[in-house]
């Protein structure tokens, strides 16, 4: 963790020079093609549960445009004809509702120009359920702002994280980044990567509810444990990339998050760059694909409001 003066010095030192980036990869072989047919028909919502303000600096390597922009901090709320209510992340909860001073903290809120808006388990009423009916959070890693709210949940709802997000996530990280005390009492079921098949570009998965409509992508790299969430449908596909990607530019360039968050947050800036180049390729490839990057600000105003359901 770093120290008032150690966060200056990196400040400093940082804050202009952009990250030098590796030549591009050689595209990978792989084929996808979902039978869309015979999948089950997953409903998928949004819910912006708080804003941030993020400027295209922070948020993309070798951007010079420091002016802040509104950016969304989502859930994704699913619905499954069998399996009931699933939830994709859970943003800040009520703790953050009542003051953020308490959590994220501060210094974290200052920096990041955070505004609550209401925590998903007060929202959940406008779909006619409750807490009460979320039988799963799927976690794409365990930063304040995708973790935070856990807490709100009910113990009957399954907790699914990375393994290795359990573990780095249970001490605190630099700025908070991490901060356990959402979710310290709980007991997470870790997703099954190990031994598991490549999946379009990504070299493991899981296949959540078994029936191909929820895949679970292993894409380390802005945190230790990151994982992106797909979504199967009929029609198209969805895929959320927790951080993986802050913005769409993240993954269309493909450039990293800009210099300073990439040296002071990100686990490995390197190997999230390698999971932006496996997004590009599968966005460029597949236009039944649509990818929603974690905090683009365009999401404010181009996803469907909420309770509205995706096409
Ligand atoms: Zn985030």
């Amino acid at each position: 963790m770093l120290d008032r003066r150690g966060f200056l010095t990196a400040l400093v030192a940082t804050s202009g020079c952009a990250l030098r980036l590796p030549p591009a990869p050689s595209p990978s072989r792989w084929t996808w093609s979902p039978e869309r047919a015979s999948l089950p028909e997953v409903s998928v919502r949004a819910l912006t549960v708080a804003t941030v303000q993020m400027s295209p600096h922070q948020s993309i390597n070798g951007e010079k445009d420091r002016t802040k922009r509104l950016a969304p901090i989502a859930v994704y709320v699913l619905e499954h004809p069998t399996e009931g209510l699933l939830v994709v992340d859970t943003g800040y909860g009520r703790r953050t509702a009542a003051d953020p001073a308490d959590y994220p903290g501060r210094l974290a809120t200052r920096l990041l120009g955070l505004k609550m808006k209401s925590p998903l388990v007060d929202r959940l009423g406008d779909i006619g359920r409750s807490a009460g009916d979320l039988r799963h959070a799927l976690i794409t890693h365990l930063h304040h702002d995708h973790g935070g709210g856990i807490e709100d949940l009910p113990p009957t709802t399954q907790l699914w994280v990375h393994e290795r997000e359990w573990f780095a996530g249970a001490q605190r990280g630099a700025l908070g980044t991490y901060d356990p005390l959402p979710y310290a009492g709980r007991s997470p079921t870790y997703f099954p990567f190990v031994g598991s098949a490549p999946y379009g570009p990504f070299p493991h998965h899981v296949d959540f509810f078994g029936d191909g409509t929820v895949i679970v992508l292993d894409a380390p790299g802005h945190t230790a444990g990151e994982v992106c969430v797909l979504v199967n449908r009929p029609t198209r596909s969805y895929l959320f990339t927790g951080d993986a990607a802050w913005v769409d530019r993240n993954w269309q360039d493909p450039a990293p998050i800009g210099p300073l968050p990439a040296r002071l947050l990100v686990w490995d800036w390197r190997r999230s760059y390698d999971q932006l180049w496996r997004i590009h390729e599968w966005a460029e490839r597949c236009p039944d694909l649509t990818v929603i990057s974690g905090h683009e600000p365009a999401n404010l105003d181009r996803l469907p409001a909420w309770p509205g359901t995706f096409a």
